[in-house]
This record gives C-alpha cells, structure tokens and sequence, in this order.
C-alpha cells in the first residue's frame, strides 16, 4: 500500500529561506521549530517564525517597528486548537459538543465556538451540504491520513452517513444540540479559522504594518511589506508539492486556502483514494479536479469553500464562489488550470504542462 501525507505549507515568495527548505521537501519533523529576526528598511523588523500548530507546519513573518508577535501567532493558535475546535482534544467546545450528542438539553459552546459554528453550518446549508461538518466519523473510517487507511465496508459506511449530516446540527447563539450519532469536525476550516484569530491580533497592534501567516494549506496577507512590494503567493503543483503551478499576486489583506487530493491519500488494489469526502456518498470526491485555492475575505469561508468547491466541481462552485464574493483556481485531472474572473489578472502560469482554460 501507498500512502501519503505531507505537511502542506502554501508559501509566500517573498519567503526566501522557507521556500529554499520547502523547496528541498521538508518536513514538519526536520524543520522543527524556529525563529529569526533581521532588520529590514527603514527601521522595520522583520520577525519570522516556524512551528507545527494545528498539526500542520506554521509560518508567521511580521513586518514591525516595535515587538515581535509570532510567538502570540503560534501560542493563539494553540490555544484556539485546545479551547475550541479540535475534536481531538479532551475538554475542548467540540470535544464537549460531540459528547453531548444525543442529550437534548445540549450545550453552552463560547462565542467564538458558535461564530464559527454558524458560519459553517450557512456555509453547508449553501453547498448544498458538500461541505459538510460532520463528516468526521466518515473521514475516521477511511484514516486516510492515519496508520489503517481503508476502503470501508459497505455496511459501516451506510450507518454512519445515516447518523451523519449537517441538518443534526441545532445552534441557537451560544446552545447547540446536536443529534445521537452526530458528530462535529472542524478539520476543513481549522486553519482558516486560525488565519482569523492571527489577524486579530495583528490589527490590535498598530507597530504591525504587514505580516503573512500561513497555516498548512491557508494563508492570510496582511497590510504591506516595507519595501511596499505585492505579496506572492505559490499556488502547489499537485504533480510534485514541492513545486508551484503559479503565483497570486495580491496586495493587503486576503486569504486563501488550497484543498487538493494529492496532499493526503493511499492506493488499494490499484486504486488511488483521497481525503476530501463527497459527503453524498462517504466516498472521496470524484469532481475531476486535483486542486482548488479560494480568495476571499475570510479565513474560515476561504478554507471551507476550498474543501466544498472540490467537492463540487469547477461549474457547480461557480455561483457559490460568486454569493460568497469569492474567487478560485481550479486545476483539473488534465492540466486545465481556470481561473475566476476577478483575479484573472492577478494569476500568472508558471508551470509548463499546464494550460490556462477559458470555459
Ligand atoms: P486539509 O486538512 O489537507 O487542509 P481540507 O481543508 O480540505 O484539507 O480538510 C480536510 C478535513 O476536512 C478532514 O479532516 C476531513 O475530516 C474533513 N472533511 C472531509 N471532507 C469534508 C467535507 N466534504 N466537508 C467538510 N469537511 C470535510
Ligand atoms: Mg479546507
């Protein structure tokens, strides 16, 4: 059996010294942790800093005229995975909320909790439930990034689809109630939510005049370089992640998340299986796409409309991208890459083998 998992970075290529080592395929375990700070003009840091947050690898650059925040990055980070999203973790507001399924009096999540909630859940209720929340349960039976991957039995698959679907999900503010059964992961919107929580404390702090901060797959531009050049952001090769099919060119504040079926998958019996599920049949979703980055104004929407834009396919994604004023570049299974209208002008094909489509 093959199997693979990567620890996925999207890069910004004014990122010089992380790309050499990304380049070279690093991983979470050789990269470790680590931080630098360098002088850069007119007096402004710049602070940089590596760490494996959120199960992923982490990267924050700030560009400061006073402290250095990318420890707050990485501890903020942390702390939204442990108190909040990460089912994983014991205590945390989902951890709680999937051990109440089945209670009907339900419980009391934090504000934060529920403002991601709600948005998730709108986000589900506009795919049509191709993102969909509670898909973890499924996600756990295949283990595609786990030490069993497998092709599930027919039978166990059934009866979890049965107990999943977003609609077991009852939020009203703060209380929520969720179905016997049922159960919630965060797992396609953690690392949009923590660009979020990092531009929240980069705007209380007003030396700050730009920073990116890329977590696994997403990443958030922030205010300006010093040198006030764009930001540029690589868009992964899904024949070869340590290589890039084109770059973003973006000025201020974006955010942008990239699912792709080559970041986590195994082989049985000649097939090949990936980690974003079609939450309509419990299998992976076969959209004929291998990659789909979203820009947009929020880390949580970028990330969760990355994960059910996959699972759409390029024309069912369209009018979902446009209620969420949102853009996209979707690479085929044959090398098209498409690219939305409002930033076609701002993508660059790098890559030969790949070829801009039109429809
Ligand atoms: P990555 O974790 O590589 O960034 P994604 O952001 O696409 O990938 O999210 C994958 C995670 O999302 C998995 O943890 C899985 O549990 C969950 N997931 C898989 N399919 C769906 C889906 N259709 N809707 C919502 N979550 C999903
Ligand atoms: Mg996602």
């Amino acid at each position: 059996m093959v199997k693979k998992k990567r620890h996925k970075l999207t890069v910004e290529l004014g990122c010089a010294a992380l790309i050499a080592s990304l380049l070279s395929g690093c991983s979470a375990a050789n990269q470790g942790q680590s931080s630098r700070e360098k002088t850069s003009v007119s007096g402004v840091m710049e602070y940089d800093r590596n760490n494996v947050v959120m199960g992923t690898l982490t990267k924050a650059v700030i560009y400061s005229s006073g402290k250095d925040r990318t420890k707050e990055v990485m501890e903020r980070l942390s702390q939204v995975e442990n108190d909040a999203i990460s089912w994983r973790v014991e205590g945390s507001d989902i951890d709680k909320l999937n051990k109440s399924a089945g209670h009907p009096s339900g419980v009391e999540v934090s504000e934060d909790t529920a403002s991601y909630l709600k948005k998730t859940l709108e986000l589900a209720k506009n795919t049509d439930g191709a993102f969909d929340p509670t898909m973890g349960k499924i996600s756990r039976l295949w283990d595609v990034d786990g030490d069993h991957p497998q092709v599930p039995e027919k039978e166990e698959l059934k009866q979890l689809l049965d107990e999943s679907g977003y609609e077991k999900i009852q939020q009203d503010g703060t209380h929520v109630v969720l179905e016997s059964g049922a159960s919630v992961d965060f797992g396609a919107v953690g690392k949009g939510i923590g660009c979020d929580e990092a531009k929240k404390l980069l705007e209380n702090d007003s030396d700050v005049c730009g920073a990116v901060i890329s977590v696994g797959g997403s990443i958030l531009t922030y205010g300006t370089k010093p040198d006030e050049s764009d930001w540029k952001v690589a868009i992964t090769n899904p024949d070869n992640d340590t290589d890039y099919v084109g770059i973003l060119t973006l000025s201020g504040e974006n955010y942008v998340s990239t699912s792709g079926s080559y970041e986590k998958f195994f082989e049985q019996d000649g097939n090949t299986y990936h980690h974003i599920m079609d939450p309509a049949t419990g299998y992976p979703a076969e959209s004929g796409l291998v990659s789909v980055s979203v820009l947009t104004d929020n880390g949580l929407l970028s990330d969760g409309l990355s994960t059910a834009c996959f699972v759409l396919g390029k024309e069912k994604s369209l009018p979902v991208l446009e209620k969420y004023e949102a853009d996209a570049i979707f690479i085929d299974e044959n090398h098209k890459v498409y690219v939305t209208d409002g930033i076609k002008n701002k993508f660059e094909l790098v890559r030969k083998g790949y070829e801009l489509a039109e429809e």
